[in-house]
């Protein structure tokens, strides 16, 4: 059986931990929380286009769209984010991170 005490500990703890959750996001700088809701809530990467050698023309059948770090736009031609390159990611894209069978 529970006691009483111990879920209102425990009630505390998660909201303590929900506040600190908040407030790193608060936290972030404002293209971090943008890149952030943009994506659907995964986080967008921040390595550069150019380190990576991102390219807006696919690989032979190897392109973004088809790699598992590719977060999707709103349709499949729609521009989407990368959880390693910053910025805008075209579906038909692709740079050195590539992951996928393509
Ligand atoms: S190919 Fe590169 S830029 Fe494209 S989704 Fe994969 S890791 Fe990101």
């Amino acid at each position: 059986m529970n006691d009483p005490f111990d879920l209102r500990l425990s009630r505390r703890a998660l909201l303590r931990h929900l506040a600190v959750a908040a407030g790193a996001t608060a936290a972030l700088p404002l293209p971090g929380r943008a890149a952030l809701a943009s994506s659907g809530g995964a986080p967008a990467g921040t390595a550069s286009k150019a380190a990576l050698q991102y390219q807006d023309q696919p690989r032979g059948t190897s392109a973004c769209a088809n790699c598992a770090n590719f977060i999707a736009g709103e349709d499949a031609r729609a521009p989407g984010h990368c959880i390693i390159v910053a910025g805008d990611i075209s579906p038909r894209g692709w740079c050195l991170a590539y992951a996928g069978n393509g």
